[in-house]
């Protein structure tokens, strides 16, 4: 009888291990993530409704007050500002001022000017006033500090790749950068010239990034080495606006650990609608970027509201106002609701709606995986994280965790941008996400993230990498 019972049990248990439990263990993975869910927060954010969440318009705060009431569903804690009637909300805004160009700035050096639009296309500022010297500067040389780097063109380099190593010598830095320009520059020269540049948020020193037509690049090559090159502009009052962070957090269960913050990001705002794009559709919906990156902080959110609370208190931020220049994460970064000193370390989600040729369809790059140990414990711990596999492009310093790295948190951005040519194009639509990459890429970081909400490991720059 015993011996019959047995036989039984282990029938039974070998049926459950071979059929059962095996689906059980299958469905427990596919489920962490519900593709229903990402299309559900995708089609909100990224419809035409949405009017593209432009930085800083009423539609990014739309998008704000969605989240924010995506977390609270979720179980979150609020940690916005206090609402009307006292109580914290999930939704923090923004006082910022934004600087804005009367007219075309220019170049000067000697008696000579460059205009922008006119023999320059200035493409990314700090400030009105931006000085530097002179210096031609072979590849891999470092600039001195303050230098006015002339870069040549070079055979077969695209604007992306050329803006990339201009960001790489003002790191290095370079003040101010002068691209020679290129055919594919020359073919876009209008589209560049017809708007007046905007400002980037920065907490480091005055820089500035232009392209210079061929005749000035030849002339300012020709200079004496260490010439005083100024940039500057007359600016309009300073215009008063808001931005506004969704921000939710779970406070750690353990007593030790609760102390430390894990930082989890997004941002939220895209490029709205331009009136002047080619075409007839002049909503840039802003799907892959970042509408993508922005669900993935929603889904782990609600991975991590419900079940056990994590041992480190978790923050969900998707910053405001990041295409205008970071001025979300800027706040956020000057202004943290915890000691810098907690904060252990930040995942942004950037671009993660369609999968990157250039690695594993099932993987997913990580920003300056090489800076810090942060990427290699995780991809330990089952994260499909590997190198950015674009260097050239210098992805580490285009997203908005570039300012919390600055301020010495370890931070990169999970991403799998294949440099598909939507972006910051109205196309980046809903219809090219591929839902299936994105649900399959968030769920790969649940675990690697729930471990890391639990651990007590503390992450580091490597020697010589912090940026
Ligand atoms: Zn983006």
């Amino acid at each position: 009888m015993k011996h019959a019972h047995i036989r039984r049990f282990v029938l039974l248990a070998v049926l459950l291990a071979s059929v059962n439990f095996s689906v059980l263990a299958q469905k427990s993975v596919r489920t962490l993530v519900d593709e229903k869910n990402v299309r559900a927060e995708m089609g909100f954010l990224a419809s035409d409704a949405m009017q593209g969440r432009g930085s800083g318009t009423i539609f990014e705060r739309v998008a704000a007050e969605y989240i924010g009431s995506q977390f609270m569903q979720f179980g979150l804690e609020p940690a916005g500002e206090n609402g009307p009637d006292g109580k914290p909300t999930f939704v923090q805004s923004v006082d910022i001022s934004r600087q804005s160009f009367a007219e075309a700035p220019w170049l000067k050096y000697y008696d000579k000017t460059i205009v922008h639009g006119k023999d320059m296309v200035v493409l990314s500022t700090t400030s009105a006033s931006v000085t530097g010297g002179i210096q031609l500067v072979g590849t891999g040389e470092i600039p001195r500090a303050d230098a006015a780097v002339i870069m040549r063109a070079k055979e077969g380099e695209d604007l992306r790749g050329a803006m990339g190593a201009a960001r790489k010598l003002i790191t290095a830095g370079a003040s101010i950068v002068l691209i020679e320009e290129t055919p594919e520059i020359r073919a876009n020269w209008a589209n560049f010239a017809s708007r007046m540049p905007s400002f980037t948020a920065s907490n480091s020193k005055p820089s500035m990034i232009a392209v210079v037509s061929k005749a000035a690049a030849d002339e300012l090559a020709g200079e004496a080495d260490g010439l005083l090159v100024t940039f500057e502009g007359k600016l309009n009052p300073v215009k008063k606006q808001q931005t506004w962070n969704a921000m939710g957090k779970i406070t750690g269960s353990d007593p030790k650990l609760s102390a430390e913050v894990i930082l989890l990001t997004s941002h939220l705002d895209h490029l709205g609608v331009r009136e002047n794009a080619p075409g007839d559709d002049k909503i840039f919906n802003g799907a892959d970027d970042d509408a993508s990156g922005t669900v993935a902080v929603l889904e782990l959110a609600r991975v991590l509201g419900r079940g056990i609370k994590p041992k480190r208190t978790v923050y969900f931020v998707c910053f405001g106002s990041e295409e205008a220049g970071g001025y979300g994460a800027s706040y956020f970064v000057n202004n943290m609701p915890f000691a810098k000193d907690k904060l252990v370390a930040n995942l942004e989600f950037e671009m993660i709606g369609r999968p990157d040729s250039k690695v594993k369809p099932d993987e997913l790059w990580l920003t300056g995986y090489e800076r810090s140990n942060l990427g290699p414990e995780l991809a330990k711990r089952g994260a499909k994280l590997v190198q950015d596999p674009h260097p050239e492009q210098n992805f580490f310093q285009r997203s908005d965790n570039i300012q919390l790295a600055r301020a010495g948190i370890i931070a990169h951005t999970v991403s799998s941008f294949g440099l598909h040519t939507d972006y910051h194009h109205a196309s980046d639509e809903i219809k090219t996400i591929d839902f299936a990459h994105m649900t399959r890429a968030i769920n790969s970081m649940v675990m690697p993230v729930k471990w890391l909400v639990n651990s007590t490991f503390k992450p580091a720059w490597n020697p010589g990498m912090k940026p």
